[in-house]
């Protein structure tokens, strides 16, 4: 592992289970690993023997714990030749810390952070395709939902609809609660679905995703249940324009910042700038939100090969918000869209 001499380490404790997954293949909810120049090895308990010896067995060694996966930890460590150990500042209790305290007479241990991370930003073509599968699911699901969705249903009503309509196209899981945000809750940008019952003319904000292969996918739509005014057409237009300038112009190697500023300034020239609080989009993989990070403050470089939202929104306190999302893949041959789904305003009859 070049990582491991790049940060002068031996060994890294891996405690987050979205990297564990990625380094081992093992999608079980209790596991840590231990990565050296040697090996990998990964500690789960009795309930994942079957499953961790089938998902990570080719890429770890697996040790079943019957008690504390650090029992395990504190036994393999010894046979591993290491010293400088990292551990995951981010993704360790405290109480888990006070562990390796004790033990500071037998191994040095060193804060990392996002190590994994930065590896897991650069998709490869596996991990490209799984997401555009479940950006595949996350379109059909959301057509099956339109198709029902009337004036008099509750956001919650549409909500089951839209889980139901998911599993039924094959989603693994929810990778978050959708939201389903109708009228001026639609100006909320991380509404939950609510016992809200949608009248006519109503905006219904529906944002989303589907998993397959432990991927994720997030989607956003808004539509009008009913017929649109004129208003309600103009901020949905301008939402669209940003979301089209992003998606043509947004390349591997630009910063965050750049990219944030194709949709941002589409805004900004309609009078919309104030009304767009968050930042255009964020990488999609394993998690939902991880790296690279698409804001007016993100100086890092979007690198080849990651897979990000382009999610430009308005929103106006009281009357309502529109946000169009989709998924992108940075190649290094240009943008390539994930999910298509279309970006005019449906008026849903
Ligand atoms: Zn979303
Ligand atoms: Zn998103």
């Amino acid at each position: 592992m070049e990582l491991l001499v790049a940060n002068a380490l031996d060994g890294l404790l891996v405690t987050s289970l979205a990297n564990v997954r990625y380094l081992t293949g093992f999608s079980g909810s209790n596991a840590l690993c231990f990565v050296s120049a040697r090996e990998i090895i990964l500690i789960t308990d009795f309930r994942y023997q079957t499953q961790a010896t089938e998902e990570a067995g080719t890429l770890a060694s697996v040790r079943i714990e019957q008690s504390s996966l650090w029992t395990g930890l504190w036994a393999v460590l010894p046979t591993s030749g290491v010293d400088a150990i990292g551990f995951e500042s981010a993704h360790l209790l405290h109480r888990d810390f006070q562990r390796l305290l004790e033990q500071s007479d037998r191994w040095r241990w060193r804060p990392t952070t996002d190590l994994v991370e930065g590896l897991r930003a650069q998709k490869d073509a596996g991990e490209v395709e799984h997401i555009r599968a479940a950006g595949r699911v996350a379109m059909e699901a959301l057509q099956r939902t339109l198709d029902e969705v009337r004036p008099g249903m509750t956001e919650l009503a549409v909500c089951g609809v839209l889980e139901r309509a998911l599993r039924q196209a094959g989603s693994e899981a929810h990778p978050f609660p959708p939201i389903i945000a109708s009228g001026p809750r639609s100006a909320l940008p991380h509404a939950r679905a609510s016992e809200r019952t949608i009248a006519p003319g109503d905006f219904l904000l529906l944002d989303f995703g589907a998993t397959s292969g432990g991927y994720c996918s997030d989607v956003t739509r808004t539509v009008v249940v009913g017929q649109a005014d004129e208003r309600q057409r103009e901020v949905h237009a301008a939402v669209r324009e940003a979301n089209a300038a992003a998606r043509a112009g947004i390349r591997a190697g630009m910063r965050g910042q750049e990219g944030d500023a194709l949709a941002r300034g589409v805004l900004e020239g309609r009078g919309l700038g104030e009304a767009f609080g968050h930042g255009l989009g964020h990488g999609i993989g394993l998690q939902v939100h991880e790296a690279p990070r698409l804001s007016r403050l993100a100086e890092e470089v979007l690198p080849v090969g990651s897979v990000v939202t382009i999610e430009p929104g308005v929103y106006v306190p009281e009357w309502g918000g529109v946000r169009i999302e989709d998924d992108v893949h940075l190649s290094a041959a240009g943008p390539e869209l994930l999910t298509d789904f279309t970006r005019e305003l449906l008026e849903l009859a």
